[in-house]
């Protein structure tokens, strides 16, 4: 729907429906939220307003070339018009043109779409929730029993005026009901729709109970084949069907027949994310009216980019986030793609990965705010959050990023030896400052900080050993140092004690380091999520090659996130395994001690470790032999009861 003849056909329609030559109205005739024109100038409420770019039905207008916005102008004038309104243009579009002639942004919320990508119910239950998609199926499947579908081309609507009768009489009401300033939809407005450029990509649903209509929609077809605008639907409230959820479960039908012509979206229309995410979108593209009034030139612009990080190494500062990654939040579904250099005839496997990942990131956030220890993330936005091809995958970046030769990178063995490794492969200067308290959980704060470190990486909960860090000495750290602050959290959700994630927020040498690979169960999908201020956010993505997180990948962490319930019954019963192997090693005659651990595994001291590592070798039982970072120790991960068992009785066997 952003070809110019799609505009231009949607002009027609809404010059219809108000009635004269020109698209003409005041923002409240149109109908436009009034919260966000009063905030701003509330005279421009009620001026009249020409309606630029395109009309109020598109779902986004592409924004005007310098060229459009010059002719608005003019026809403003001509017309003595003292407003325009560019409405629904995408955030993400070049607005030079419009803000070079004066026009303002006003945010409009988000452009919604529902992807696609698989079984209908399947992508619902991740998206929404087992729950809610079970309840749609079912009045779906009851709404098919009592009322009969009908679909109509709008091309042919003449053969069949009851539907369109209907179709005015049920939006007559349906605005009416909202007390919405003016009907765009219209007998006028229907008719010009239908003898304009779209009619034939437009068709009418129509869903009748016996001879009576009660529900409509149209549905436009996208110019690239791909996907269906779902423009307008309205009930009749009289009907015993309107009492249940009626719109969404006919957007689900539209869903099943979407998919079954092998289509890969479904757009919902401008609205809120929070309103159109239980109808199972899951890309949402932050739209602007764009508006030229008196006065309105002069106000100053809050500034959208945060700006890098003080913290970014040399060469990040003068290099952009690579190509594709760049445009990342232009959403490419409804256009034609000929840039990707691939294979387009053996499936969906050839097409690069999605790069716009804050749906994803949102999901992540609110997922998370709901864990023990968790709470106040709520500060924490998709620009504080990104995804990395696994945590480790984050480290390396972090170091490319933020530290540049000669930068010192502080460690506190015994830890988890890849910190070091990277900063050897990038020649960055290490310094071992080791942990010290019987339980190894003390960190010495004074000669880190007197080792002033470009970096300092800590692990909590601690990997090999498993207890965490004395909390007040990391926020030590934190406000102590002059350089950055990493905590790796790679195993956090299996500890009683908070996160650091909300931090983030406050602290802009603070990043956490998480991951799916541990708790979440999704190490093969490799998924880290480095959170920090989004200024090193930026830096990061500086650094990253794009496409690490695959479709698939993508796919499996949103439907793990949306079903979080079993991942903490699981986590739940780790821990109690973990407690019970505890108990049940420290009595055990080959072991000296049992480590207190907070994570899903256990360090244990034995008595002959040489010998006792030997014979769980021969038995077939892996553990991790940690004796170089803590002499006579193995590191052992909570199994399931079958594998606990085997290893406790390989154990005694070496007695
Ligand atoms: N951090 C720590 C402390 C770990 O123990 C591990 C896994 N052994 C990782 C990071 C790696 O996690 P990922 O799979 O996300 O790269």
């Amino acid at each position: 729907m952003r070809r110019p003849t799609d505009t231009e056909a949607l002009q027609q329609a809404l010059s219809a429906a108000l009635g004269s030559r020109e698209p003409v109205g005041s923002p409240a005739q149109l109908g436009l939220r009034d919260g966000v024109f009063t905030a701003f100038d509330p005279a421009a409420l009620e001026r009249p307003t020409l309606v630029g770019g395109a009309a109020l039905y598109t779902p986004a207008s592409p924004a005007p070339t310098a060229h459009t916005v010059d002719e608005l102008l003019r026809r403003a004038e001509a017309l003595g018009v003292p407003q325009i309104l560019v409405p629904h243009v995408r955030r993400t579009d070049d607005a030079r043109a419009l803000r070079a002639a004066g026009f303002v942004p006003v945010a409009a919320g988000a452009e919604c779409v529902v992807r696609l990508t698989g079984d209908v119910d399947e992508l619902l239950r991740a998206r929404v929730g087992g729950a809610r998609q079970r309840a749609l199926r079912r009045s779906h499947d009851s709404a098919a029993r009592d009322l009969t579908w009908e679909r109509i081309r709008l091309s042919e609507l003449g053969g069949a005026p009851w539907a369109r009768d209907a179709f005015v009489e049920l939006h007559r009401r349906r605005s009416e009901r909202h007390g919405a300033g003016h009907n765009p939809y219209s007998a006028e407005a229907l008719d010009a729709l239908a003898g304009g450029a779209l009619a034939d990509r437009t068709e009418m649903l129509v869903r009748r109970r016996g001879d009576s209509v009660v529900q409509v929609a149209l549905t436009a077809r996208s110019h690239n084949g791909r996907g269906l605008y779902h423009l307008t639907q309205a009930i009749d409230p009289d009907d015993p069907a309107a009492s249940g959820d009626l719109h969404a479960t006919a957007l689900y039908g539209i869903y099943l027949d979407a998919r079954r012509s092998g289509l890969h979206w479904v757009h919902l229309g401008p609205g809120e994310a929070r309103d159109k995410r239980p109808l199972g979108a899951d890309l949402f593209v932050p739209l602007d009216h764009w508006l030229r009034a008196d006065g309105l030139a002069d106000r100053e612009e809050a500034p959208r980019d945060p700006g890098l990080s003080r913290f970014a190494a040399q060469p990040v500062t003068t290099v952009p986030v690579p190509g594709p990654a760049r445009g990342r939040l232009q959403p490419r579904f409804d256009t034609v793609d000929l840039s990707g250099n691939t294979n387009p005839f053996l499936g969906t496997a050839s097409l690069y990965p999605h790069l716009d990942t804050v749906e994803l990131a949102d999901t992540y956030l609110s997922t998370i705010s709901e864990l023990p220890g968790h709470g106040s993330t709520g500060a924490l936005t998709a620009d504080h959050l990104l995804f990395s091809s696994g945590s480790v995958d984050g480290v390396m970046l972090l170091l490319a990023a933020l530290a540049s030769p000669g930068e010192s990178v502080c460690v506190t063995p015994p830890t988890f030896p890849l910190y070091a490794h990277f900063a050897r492969l990038l020649r960055l200067p290490l310094v071992e400052v080791p942990l010290r308290g019987d339980d190894l959980s003390e960190l010495d704060t004074e000669r880190i900080l007197a080792a002033d470190p470009r970096v300092t990486i800590l692990c909590d909960p601690n990997n090999p050993v498993g207890t965490r860090l004395d909390p007040a000495q990391v926020l030590a750290v934190v406000t102590g140092t002059r350089g950055l602050v990493v905590i790796d959290e790679a195993y956090v959700e299996f500890s009683e004690k908070p996160s650091y994630a909300r931090l983030v927020a406050e602290h802009d040498n603070l990043i956490v380091l998480r991951t799916l690979s541990k708790a979440w169960g999704l190490a093969g999908a490799r998924c880290g999520i480095a959170l920090a201020q989004p200024g090193i956010i930026d830096a990061l993505r500086r650094v990253q090659v794009p496409f690490g997180f695959t479709d698939a990948s993508q796919s499996a962490v949103r439907d793990r996130l949306t079903n979080a319930r079993r991942v903490l019954a699981s986590i739940r019963h780790i821990r109690a395994e973990r407690d019970r192997m505890a108990r049940i090693l420290a009595e055990h005659p080959v072991v000296e001690r049992v480590f207190p651990s907070e994570a899903n595994f256990l360090l244990v001291r034995l008595h002959k470790h040489e010998r006792v590592m030997e014979q769980l070798h021969q038995a077939g039982i892996v553990v991790a032999d940690v004796g170089f970072l803590i002499p006579g120790t193995c590191r052992i991960s909570i199994g399931n009861r079958r594998a606990n068992d085997a290893l406790l009785a390989a154990l005694s066997a070496a007695v």
